[in-house]
């Protein structure tokens, strides 16, 4: 099955529903699909064949949606390019997966004279929401390539929070699986309800929300980016049902005075996911959000992208909401040491999944696809563990682990200790060198207005929490954490101060 089967479904049964709503713009299914149709016959006389990339360089809005399934209706393949990333990056991802089309909203078109400069494959760009109209205008709908499920449907880029981001190549069925598993497990979507787009379209965690929205019927609401207020006021405008936040998003939606004027009742399914959750950010976002179930997702790019979900009962449970939940009902998920054994329940090792969302491989890098897949798993290279009951709990990707003096000290659990005193916004824990013990654990704290607690009382508050040698032996006080195009605190880069020219064994 393929992305667009979802339109033909929604025009049979749902065509005076809306597909989109982006600020006053309204569109039913039936509109929808029949600008899609056109837009595929567009990209065709652009010159776009079978297989061929065309990417998307835009903020959040009911066109993104429209190309993202216009592209495979024309039989070619779709690049979501990343908007938080410099000009330069953008232009190596584009020559990267050699980007032949690209659509360009208002907000990027400063930088189409560097990307053509230094993306020579690019030929045709699209320039805003209005070229799109005046396309559609001007051409009659094509008929759906059809290509089959399991013929490339995208590529993807990995966050690059650990190195330089990978192309994923997902096909339809790699994401088609893990929409349906999702659905499937409950808590995920409602059926026929409204699915708020408020983490970015491009990143794959709002992507997987936006293919259940469609697998299950209802409709898409736009904002253009995220925003406490902007997000607050559309859920209140447009009744919104679900959303899929990140960690970061929800802090600032809690914490945001404006976003507090605004009536939240109508959210019933909140997902989130993409990095680790404080407990005590998932208590404040209970108490503000007292109509709303809370699913956790976990998972990454290469799996399509979902691999466990924390479901809604379980967040009641003091010790399950700890963990990333169990196995989604389309993979199979197992915790093994660096030889691929399994090893025993509550025994940290590398978390990898098997599955048919499981990706078709990186794109241009054989290598690193055969390492990634191999034995017939996805090595997702997080360190966690799993429990009698197959509760799988992620305690630190395998790069950001700290080894203090022969201990390995899991960053998230420091972080999770941290967050729970109140003067804490936001943190991150890294290993710095150290003479004595090889490294030791160093803490980057972001603190609340008007807080201004010393570092030693922080480390005693740790204590409290954690064992001594988990407690970050220094504390460092800053504005804001570096952070990568998904909202995720980019470690390496706190961490490349204090390594310069030496060598962690991982970088
Ligand atoms: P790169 O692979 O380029 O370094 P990235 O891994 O951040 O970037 P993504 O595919 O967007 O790119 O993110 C997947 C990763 O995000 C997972 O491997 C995991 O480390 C983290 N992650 C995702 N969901 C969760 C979760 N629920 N809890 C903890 N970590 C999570
Ligand atoms: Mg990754």
């Amino acid at each position: 099955m393929e992305l667009t089967q979802c339109v033909h479904r929604a025009v049979r049964q749902t065509p005076d529903l809306p597909a989109t709503i982006f600020g006053d713009r309204v569109r039913t299914w039936a509109e929808s699909a029949d600008r899609v149709a056109r837009l595929a016959a567009a990209l065709g006389d652009l010159g776009i064949g079978p297989g061929d990339r065309v990417g998307l360089l835009a903020l959040n809005s009911d066109v993104y949606h429209e190309l993202l399934l216009a592209v495979p209706w024309a039989d070619a393949v779709v690049t979501p390019v990343n908007t938080r990333w410099a000009a330069s990056e953008i232009a190596y991802s584009l020559q990267d997966s050699d980007t032949r089309v690209l659509y360009v909203d208002e907000t990027f078109a400063p930088l189409v004279p560097q990307l053509r400069e230094e993306a020579p494959c690019l030929r045709t760009v699209i320039g805003g929401a209005e070229v799109v109209d005046y396309l559609i205008d001007t051409h009659e709908p094509a008929p759906d390539a059809r290509r089959g499920g399991d013929s490339l449907a995208g590529i993807f880029y990995t966050g690059g929070t650990t190195g330089r981001p990978k192309g994923v190549m997902l096909s339809h069925d790699n994401i088609l699986v893990s929409a349906l598993g999702s659905a499937a497990a409950g808590g995920f979507m409602s059926p026929g309800g409204r699915y708020l787009h408020a983490a970015p379209m491009f990143h794959l965690a709002d992507g997987a929300a936006w293919s259940a929205r469609n697998v299950v019927g209802g409709t898409h609401v736009m904002v253009p980016s995220f925003t406490p207020k902007g997000v607050a006021e559309a859920i209140e405008r447009h009744r919104v049902t679900d959303v899929l936040l990140v960690p970061t998003m929800i802090q600032l939606l809690v914490d945001s005075p404006e976003a507090a004027e605004h009536d939240l009742s109508s959210l019933r399914h909140l997902v989130y996911g993409a990095s680790p959750i404080s407990e005590a950010l998932l208590d404040r976002a209970a108490e503000r959000l007292p109509t709303t179930e809370f699913t956790q997702a976990y998972g990454m790019t290469e799996l399509a992208p979902v691999a466990t979900l924390l479901s809604p009962e379980a967040h009641h449970n003091a010790r399950l909401r700890r963990s990333a939940g169990q196995a989604a009902p389309h993979v199979e998920v197992m915790v093994v040491d660096d030889q691929d054994h399994e090893v025993p329940r509550g025994t940290v090792g590398e978390i990898v999944v098997r599955g048919d969302n499981v990706m078709l491989g990186y794109w241009n890098r054989p290598e690193e696809t055969a390492s990634a897949l191999r034995g017939g798993w996805m090595h997702t290279g997080d360190g966690g563990y799993m429990d009698e009951n197959g509760y799988v709990y992620v305690v630190d990707r395998l790069k950001d682990m700290i080894v203090s003096g022969g201990e390995n000290v899991y960053s998230a659990e420091v972080e999770n200790a941290l967050a729970k005193h109140p003067a804490v916004a936001s943190c991150a824990v890294i290993g710095v060198p150290d003479e004595q013990w090889g490294e030791r654990v160093h803490a980057v704290v972001v603190l609340v207005d008007g807080h201004s607690p010393t570092a030693d009382e922080l480390r005693d508050h740790c204590r409290e929490h954690i064992a001594g040698y988990k407690t970050p032996r220094s504390v460092e006080f800053v504005e804001e954490l570096p952070v990568s195009g998904a909202g995720k605190i980019l470690k390496r880069v706190l961490r490349s101060r204090h390594w310069e020219g030496r060598d962690r064994g991982v970088s």
